[in-house]
């Protein structure tokens, strides 16, 4: 079953393996390509200058900025019609991914092409399209995003920065303090968002160079050090109305669409960081010798490693499907129609559950990957002759920005109740289909554990997952109704279970397509990797789900939900261990991440 239009969430109903997703498999010749000349931009301009851009000189970070314009790695998301590229999002994600090797750029980069470029792509009017976007494609304009302020951080439709129109209706005049606004010790053009009459949220394009627009000192930060970070007084900034941008009190659309990309993007960014973590890892571990043997034959390290590359391998997965997913839907869009931006921000919109995933398993994935670099590196991780030491500082912050994680998690479970409730999700039937099922078994029997090319154990494991996780939304939705979106902590659970089984999901179905593809042999890494994501998944889904099930009832009624528990989670666990082996073989074979 293949869907012509791809719906968000989808994983949650549909069976594992009913239809065939995008992979990195099967990028193309020109994604390849892609992917090539970012990965070298980074390597012969960007890494070089690391130590100069993160003693914090701008000027040449504006330069790089513009050599990457040269060879159109600014442009990739602009339409040709203003001397852009306008790849594919697959490739759009794939240049993200090979950019985000060194934080301090990847984050000034990323706000350039992404938060700065977006809300004028997609919410500009042709003229304002037609004066700004060329530039900022060839980088003489740099982009900015700037929404935070001191009083509201998650909650940014409280900003308080004012745009009053003038008496002549020409101008507006904006006054107020953003904080934290990337870019801006360079920054030439802020998408500004302000409140019209008191409450009418607005975004404004606001030149750098207009009078009584002030970014403030750089901030001293704990990472991102070559990322300028600045705040910005706007003290009675004159505007013209033109400089709307979208509809006056229709900010809220133009934030929130912005940041369901910007999740994905930073999900990929994720990926593409840790990877080159990953590689720097085992390049020590190779290198090191303790006790007369490189560390990297210690049992300690080479489960590390494993656990990082498995760990990855998911990640990946869940991006790329969502990259296929996208562009699918963007095909069959009709590029010269009117409001093609509108359809192209709804098309996205669909897979705001599945961004926040990434936002959140992205940036706890590439944590994990900093954190445990930095122990392999041991003493020496803790020194500032090693890159582990700045990526471990750089990286913190992707769990804070782009909305933090917890604000992501309560959206997980918050936006598929929500289209459930719209009919835009079978959530109900599937509730009912599970109900069902554990009314009429007993003990399930479980597929065998050896390896098939059906991969049999591995769609099981997956399905069980599912299943206890639509159970467990089942009784916290009949146990709290409305206020369940009070209940942040059974939210919180609940986004839990459903990010592991979109990542289980995600990799059984990329590895089945891999088995179909090359056989069992040739896919021994990929079938370890994927029950690794397996074993660690369901860890999660059975302790999340217990933990709520605890909670949500008591007495017969927990006896009842326990007994389904059981039935649910009954089959021999994974061998872990044997597992790790055969993937930190992979990775110490190769030094970096094997797929
Ligand atoms: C280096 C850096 C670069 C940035 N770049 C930009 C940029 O370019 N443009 C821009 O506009 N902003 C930018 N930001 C701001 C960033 O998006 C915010 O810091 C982020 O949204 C969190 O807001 P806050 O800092 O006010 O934290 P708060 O909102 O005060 O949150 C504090 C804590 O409370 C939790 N919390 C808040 N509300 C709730 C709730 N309802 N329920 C449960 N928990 C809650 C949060 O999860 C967090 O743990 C940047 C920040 C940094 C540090």
């Amino acid at each position: 079953m293949s869907r012509e239009i791809p719906k968000g969430c989808a994983f949650l109903t549909d069976e594992v393996c009913s239809e065939r997703i995008f992979a990195p498999e099967d990028f193309t010749e020109d994604q390849k390509m892609f992917a090539q000349t970012a990965a070298n931009f980074m390597q012969k301009e960007v890494m070089p200058r690391v130590e100069q851009l993160e003693n914090k000189e701008f000027d040449e970070m504006v330069k790089v900025l513009r050599k990457s314009a040269e060879i159109g790695l600014t442009m990739i998301d602009i339409p040709e019609k203003y001397g852009g590229l306008e790849v594919d999002k697959t490739t759009s994600m794939i240049v993200t991914e090979n950019m985000s090797t060194y934080s301090g750029w990847a984050t000034t980069y990323g706000a350039h092409t992404g938060i700065g470029l977006w809300p004028l792509l997609y919410f500009g009017t042709e003229e304002q399209k037609q004066k700004w976007l060329p530039k900022i494609g060839s980088a003489e304009v740099i982009a900015a995003y700037a929404l935070t302020e001191p009083g509201s951080g998650s909650d940014a439709l409280a900003a308080k920065t004012k745009a009053e129109l003038t008496a002549d209706e020409q101008h507006f005049v904006l006054n107020g303090t953003k904080m934290w606004i990337t870019n801006a010790g360079f920054a030439d053009l802020y998408t500004v968002f302000a409140q019209v009459e008191g409450d009418k949220f607005t975004a404004f394009l606001v030149e750098a160079e207009r009078e009584g627009v002030n970014p403030g000192e750089e901030e001293e930060k704990l990472g991102l050090h070559g990322s300028s970070t600045r705040e910005l007084q706007l003290e009675n900034v004159k505007v013209p109305v033109d400089n709307v941008l979208g509809e006056i009190g229709k900010g809220h659309k133009i934030a929130f669409n912005i940041l369901n990309i910007g999740r994905f993007k930073l999900g990929v960014g994720s990926l593409g960081g840790a990877k080159h973590t990953l590689k720097l890892a085992a390049e020590y571990a190779q290198e090191r010798e303790q006790f007369g043997r490189p560390i990297a034959e210690f049992g300690a390290i080479r489960s590390k490693l494993a656990q990082m590359a498995s760990k990855l391998y998911g990640l990946e997965a869940m991006c790329y499907r969502v990259a296929g997913y996208m562009d699918r839907s963007l095909e069959v869009l009709d590029a010269e129609a009117d409001d093609y931006p509108q359809q192209v921000m709804k098309a996205i919109e669909e897979f705001a559950v599945e961004d926040s995933i990434m936002k959140v398993v992205g940036s706890e994935v590439l944590d994990f990957v900093a954190d445990e670099t930095v122990q392999i590196h041991g003493g020496m991780g803790y020194s500032a002759e090693y890159a582990a030491e700045r990526i471990y500082r750089d990286v913190r912050i992707n769990r804070i920005f782009e909305g933090t994680n917890e604000i992501n998690r309560m959206l997980i479970p918050g936006m598929i109740l929500k289209r459930t409730m719209k009919g835009e999700l079978d959530l109900f039937d599937q509730i009912q289909k599970v109900e069902l099922a554990l009314s009429e078994s007993q003990k399930p029997t479980p597929p065998p554990q050896e390896d098939d090319p059906e991969m049999a154990f591995e769609q099981f494991v997956t399905e069980q997952s599912k299943k206890l996780g639509v159970y467990c939304a089942n009784q916290a939705i009949q146990k709290h109704m409305a206020d369940l979106r009070e209940r942040q902590e059974i939210l919180i659970d609940l986004a839990d279970i459903i990010s592991q089984v979109y990542a289980m999901d995600s990799s059984v179905a990329r590895t089945r397509q891999l088995v179909d593809r090359d056989g069992l042999e040739a896919t021994r890494v990929q079938r370890a990797a994927t029950k690794l994501v397996l074993a660690e998944g369901f860890e999660t889904v059975r302790q999340r789900s217990e933990r709520l099930l605890y909670n949500l009832a008591d007495g017969e009624e927990l006896n009842q939900h326990l007994e389904a528990f059981e039935k649910l989670t009954f089959f021999p666990r994974i061998d872990v261990i044997s597992l790790w082996e055969v993937v930190a073989e992979a990775v110490l074979e190769r030094a970096r991440y094997p797929f």
